[in-house]
């Protein structure tokens, strides 16, 4: 079979990727579950301090010898913690939706607080590959950071443009332009998954509330939204687990900054890990994507609909 590379540019960036143009069949056989789950750096490694919170969830603070990133140290001022949602191995897509909320609104309440004490530069991910070794728990971890980080810089830059030249936001626009088409995965009351445009790695999938408040961020969405991303979280993970056998994927919130001028539309992404970096990326910054994103919309809208008809006791 030949394959037809389309080269699709991102919706504001210059993100540039070549994606298949065909159907042809993807190998979604590549499960991670094999992976020894004694290699767990939560249970195991006693440098992380857990601290143990009343409901449940467990709250794990950096040490400081653990505050090294890349070239700098952050100072003892810069803050650094993991939620985990449950003490024995459970990914997100195993969570009752009521678990996930209470993560979800204890990442919201730790998110606040760091806004409160003027932290600027907060960043909100998930990975289910942890630090150096494997963690099997779902969790969030909360970083303060002394600079704006790059792809946040990108999307304000693309915001303000948006606003000076047509006077409206961006993202606004595109959820618009992706409700009900072929690359949606799923639509609840407060929020839109799809597939963009241009995705970077396959299956990569969005996240965005339908609307949009001034200085818009996950610490000011009220409790019957986060009641609704739960839903929306649970569902899609639970569809991506299902339809690629649980491979790893990151997952990461794009919030405004917290300084006035720093305004994008809030949002999650999630990177499913299911290739590696090839050449022309690592050199170029030109991505490779061996599905698009209107066949994977379909794949994964399929799985995340059974999963959410489950949730919500519909046959
Ligand atoms: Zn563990
Ligand atoms: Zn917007
Ligand atoms: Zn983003």
């Amino acid at each position: 079979m030949s394959y037809l590379k389309q080269i699709r540019r991102d919706y504001f960036t210059d993100k540039h990727v070549l994606v298949n143009s065909n159907n042809f069949a993807f190998d979604f056989n590549r499960s991670n579950s094999s992976i020894d789950q004694s290699i767990c750096v939560i249970c195991n490694n006693s440098k992380y301090n857990v601290i143990f919170q009343p409901d449940s969830l467990e709250k794990i603070l950096f040490p400081e010898s653990n505050f090294d990133i890349g070239e700098f140290d952050i100072d003892n001022n810069s803050h650094k913690e993991i939620l985990i949602a449950n003490k024995v191995h459970k990914p997100f897509s195993k969570l009752t939706l009521d678990k996930l909320f209470l993560l979800l609104n204890n990442v919201q309440t730790t998110f606040k607080t760091l806004i409160s004490a003027n932290f600027k530069n907060i960043v909100i991910y998930s990975n289910s590959r942890l630090v150096d070794a494997y963690s099997h728990h779902a969790n969030f971890e909360i970083l303060t950071l002394p600079f704006i980080p790059p792809f946040i810089s990108q999307e304000i830059e693309s915001y303000k443009n948006s606003m000076f030249e047509l006077g409206s936001c961006p993202m606004c626009r595109i959820i618009n332009l992706e409700t009900g088409g072929p690359r949606q995965i799923l639509s609840t009351s407060h929020f839109l998954a799809f597939s963009p445009w241009a995705p970077t790695y396959p299956f990569e999938f969005w996240i965005y509330p339908k609307s949009h408040k001034s200085g818009s961020s996950f610490a000011s969405i009220a409790e019957n939204e986060i009641h609704d991303l739960s839903l929306i979280l649970r569902s899609t993970l639970g569809g991506l687990d299902s339809a690629l056998n649980e491979p790893f994927f990151h997952l990461i919130f794009h919030n405004s900054l917290n300084d006035n001028d720093g305004e994008i539309h809030w949002h999650i992404e999630v990177y499913p890990q299911l290739t590696h970096k090839d050449g022309l990326e690592e050199g170029f910054g030109i991505y490779s994507n061996p599905i698009n994103s209107e066949r994977s919309a379909e794949i994964l809208g399929k799985a995340a609909r059974k999963e959410l008809a489950n949730l919500v006791g519909v046959t």
